[in-house]
């Protein structure tokens, strides 16, 4: 029998985004949280605090979940591809290749974080609203599918590709006009979005495509935003892009891939309920069947480009906690090592998330405080009025739902390192990033000759 924290009341071990908790977590017989049969609290002392903990049967469970979902309701070909600016790294691309799963990148980092991962080109899809010629030319030079997303792509491709040589693969992106109730900075469906074509252009930009013998176009992507809890948006979506291949099928294009992005939401607080990976994809793989038929054409390869619903959960930040400080009848801060360098999330979005103290997993909550982080900016809290146990410096404090947009939107504010990141599974654990050192911030410093020696 094993203990789960109070707050993770079920586990869904075929849809990790609707837990708060990685899907390996157990509580031992002293109280500790254990995660891929790793002591939270002994990695802590073994690679230092702040560190980021990805557990490796999560991650698993969620690209399977994916790939499965869409053999079980898409009866065309199916491709899901890991949208990984939600957490870039080597190990990541790594893991999702080895699933079958293919990447989308929005930068030459990105991409070259997935090649050099072992991803292969011909399942590497490149976005972007403001695609650099080196980018673009990167890309188009090793065979990776390109996104166009507005008009100054098409003018740019046409002078990267010279006449005769290989036609760049492409996909084109427009805003489909929906809207969803995200939050207004990461909605991208709408039309007044910086991403896309207007489905206006639509008909004209495919007609120049059909004529253009340096693009071959071969498929339509679309994204509406993110954290989305609803399924309808996603199935309006299916039809407006079935509406667009139609189209694009009458124009003469050889439209081959339909993508429909990401957004699926993740469970970050209690009450957040998002739907499983399995009905997001029924729901999107029976649309498109549906809007195929009736409108007599084949199915295309569907695509999807879940990015927060595949890392979010299998993600722990650990903090060691330092100072309190309690205002009399207001509130009591507890500060802890990282805060917004390393989760900006909570200043950005106003995003929730939930915490324990790792050794001491099952005990009641005794206080109500508001973990600060050790930035010089008042806003930089990371849970606001938060019930915990009774806690002590140098207790080790694990935040949840981290594995998404945090390592990988950190900064060096207050010019304090990134933290290391481990990956734990089987009892093992390894390192995945280095943690940063002050010496590695001054590694891009440059002091001019004038300067030196004058004080
Ligand atoms: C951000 C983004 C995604 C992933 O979104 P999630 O909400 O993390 O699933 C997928 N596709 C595109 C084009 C994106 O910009």
């Amino acid at each position: 029998m094993e203990n789960l924290i109070p707050f993770e009341k079920n586990r869904h071990s075929d849809s990790p985004n609707k837990n708060i908790c990685p899907i390996s977590s157990v509580v031992n017989q002293k109280g500790s949280l254990v995660v891929g049969g790793c002591v939270l609290s002994e990695l802590a002392k073994r690679y230092g605090t702040p560190l980021y903990v990805l557990d490796e049967k999560s991650l698993r469970a969620s690209c399977k979940a994916y790939t499965e979902a869409l053999k079980k309701y898409y009866p065309g070909p199916a491709l899901a591809l890991y949208a990984s600016k939600a957490n870039s790294s080597l190990v990541l691309s790594s893991i999702v290749s080895s699933e079958g799963m293919g990447l989308d990148a929005v930068s030459e980092g990105e991409l070259l974080t997935a090649l050099n991962g072992g991803i292969s080109p011909d399942k590497i899809v490149f976005h972007g609203n403001n695609k650099s010629d080196q980018e673009l030319y990167f890309a188009y030079k090793n065979d990776v599918t390109i996104v166009i997303d507005n008009y100054y792509d098409i003018e740019r491709l046409k002078v990267i590709v010279r006449p005769g040589d290989k036609p760049a693969k492409l996909m084109l992106r427009f805003t489909p006009g929906i809207e969803c109730h995200t939050h207004e900075y990461i909605r991208t469906g709408h039309l007044d979005s910086k991403f896309g074509f207007d489905p206006d252009q639509l008909q004209d930009i495919l007609k120049e495509l059909k004529e253009a013998k340096w693009s071959e176009l071969n498929g339509l992507h679309a994204h509406i935003g993110s954290q989305i809890f609803e399924l309808k948006p996603h199935e309006d979506l299916v039809t407006v892009m079935a509406q667009a291949y139609e189209l694009a099928l009458n124009i003469g294009h050889n439209i081959k891939d339909i993508n429909i992005g990401g957004g699926l939401g993740v469970r970050y607080v209690n009450d957040d309920d998002p739907p499983s990976i399995n009905d997001w994809i029924r729901v999107i793989s029976e649309k498109l069947k549906q809007e195929c038929d009736h409108r007599k054409i084949a199915l295309p390869r569907l695509m999807c480009e879940p990015g927060r619903s595949l890392v979010a959960s299998a993600g722990i930040t650990l903090y060691t906690i330092g100072s309190r400080k309690n205002v009399p009848g207001i509130r009591t801060y507890i500060s802890v090592d990282g805060g917004m360098s390393d989760n900006p999330r909570p200043i950005t979005y106003q995003s929730s998330y939930q915490a324990c103290l790792v050794d001491k997993a099952l005990e009641q909550p005794e206080e109500t405080v508001t973990i600060a982080g050790k930035h010089c900016e008042s806003g930089d809290v990371l849970l606001k009025d938060f019930p915990l146990p009774r806690s002590k410096s140098n207790d080790i404090l694990g935040v949840f739902g981290t594995g998404a947009y945090n390592f990988s939107m950190s900064s060096n504010y207050n010019r304090i390192p990134k933290p290391a990141a481990v990956i734990v599974c089987n009892s093992h654990s390894e390192l995945i990033q280095r943690r940063e050192t002050p010496e590695d911030l001054l590694r891009l410093d440059v002091l001019p000759d004038r300067f030196i020696g004058v004080n």
